[in-house]
């Protein structure tokens, strides 16, 4: 898939002076709710409604979703509101019912981006439609999977392409419901920097207190767009009550976020942002070279090992040294979670030396 800028132009087209917001319920529950939520959300910076109306629940026996009769109200949503809608495909069947009801946008889930077999699937349903199709990432952080149902996509003549980031799931509990991996995000951007990206602070938080914060990081990423879920009585919600927020606070959200331009021609801040960037190339240089020169003082200690026949990794002198970096990472501003990440990645690269000195 060639980077081009067609595939930008379906947000383009919307003219927006602010990034794109897409909001409304997790599910659509029943025709009331639908409705009062698109009526509280008109006339507010959101372009798209969301809804979902097939639900990929975890374990069965949960809301699954008022299937397709929800179209119809998605369709009275457009009719009464004026906004675009737009909902979850995870089937060729859900393509051609959202298609012959003419829902304006389509996302396909994280389950479904897993699934080469389900991606070839919708993508040949999709048959080249022009309505923009949004791809989630995929559950596991692997960003050829999410570039390869991008893909699959774009070949089958779909021109309007999206991506939506909502984070990856993880065995490890952290504050986060998804982790972010902004990393991954960024390399999302400099393969596709095309495609237009949209952040789901919603399922990346699963929590609606931290929806600003991840909110305002995905902006100061460059991302074109949010998506949050939004319902007038959260606590109630019959899928994922814990993140939505109601529409009041969606429209506080959207006051508070600060819209940050990619780039400033200003002189004197070009100057100054060079010379920052000069000093930041000249630290990574020493990085780089102290870490050359630990690596080879790992390497002695290989050959020292290898001499007495002693194990590589020595679990006592490797806890004292994550233990000593945690503290006097703080001292520098570092937090816990980084120093813990990079000196992981440090022993590892160690450890890879000494094996190759000891077995090579
Ligand atoms: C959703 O957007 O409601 C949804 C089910 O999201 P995800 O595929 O990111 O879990
Ligand atoms: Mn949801």
């Amino acid at each position: 898939m060639e980077n081009n800028k067609e595939m930008r132009t379906w947000l383009d087209d919307l003219n927006l002076d602010h990034p794109l917001v897409i909001a409304g319920p997790c599910s659509a529950e029943t025709e009331e709710q639908v409705l009062k939520i698109a009526h509280e959300l008109k006339d507010t910076d959101v372009s798209y409604f969301r809804a979902g109306i097939w639900k990929p629940r975890t374990r069965p026996g949960n809301f699954e979703g008022v299937g397709a009769l929800g179209l119809k109200w998605l369709q009275k949503v457009k009719a009464e509101t004026g906004m675009k809608v737009c909902t979850e495909v995870a089937n060729a069947a859900h393509v051609k019912l959202a298609l012959e009801h003419d829902i304006d946008m389509l996302w396909i889930g994280a389950r479904s981006t897993v699934s080469p077999f389900i991606m070839q699937e919708i993508a040949d349903a999709l048959d080249g439609t022009d309505k923009p199709v949004l791809v989630k990432n995929p559950v596991n952080p692997d960003l050829s999977l999410w570039l390869g149902g991008i893909e699959r996509i774009y070949s089958s003549g779909v021109k309007n392409i999206g991506a939506i980031h909502r984070g990856f799931s993880t065995y490890q509990k952290t504050k986060y419901r998804n982790i972010p991996e902004w990393q991954m995000a960024i390399e999302f951007q400099n393969k596709y920097p095309d495609i237009p990206l949209i952040n789901d602070p919603s399922h990346i938080t699963g929590n609606r207190e931290m929806i600003f914060d991840v909110s305002q990081t995905a902006l100061d990423l460059n991302f074109d767009g949010l998506m949050i879920e939004t319902h007038y009585d959260p606590e109630n919600a019959w899928s994922d009550a814990a993140q939505q927020v109601t529409p009041a606070t969606l429209i506080q959200i959207m006051k508070d976020l600060k819209i940050r331009k990619e780039s400033n021609e200003e002189e004197e801040y070009n100057s100054a942002l060079n010379n920052l960037r000069a000093q930041i190339d000249v630290v990574d240089n020493q990085i780089l070279g102290l870490l050359g020169q630990r690596m080879k003082n790992s390497d002695a200690i290989g050959k020292l090992k290898k001499q007495k026949n002693v194990a590589v990794l020595q679990s006592k002198r490797w806890n004292e040294i994550l233990g000593k970096m945690v503290l006097e990472g703080e001292q520098h501003g570092l937090s816990e979670e980084f120093i813990l990440k990079m000196f992981k990645a440090v022993h590892q690269e160690s450890i890879n030396h000494q094996e190759k000195v000891i077995n090579g």
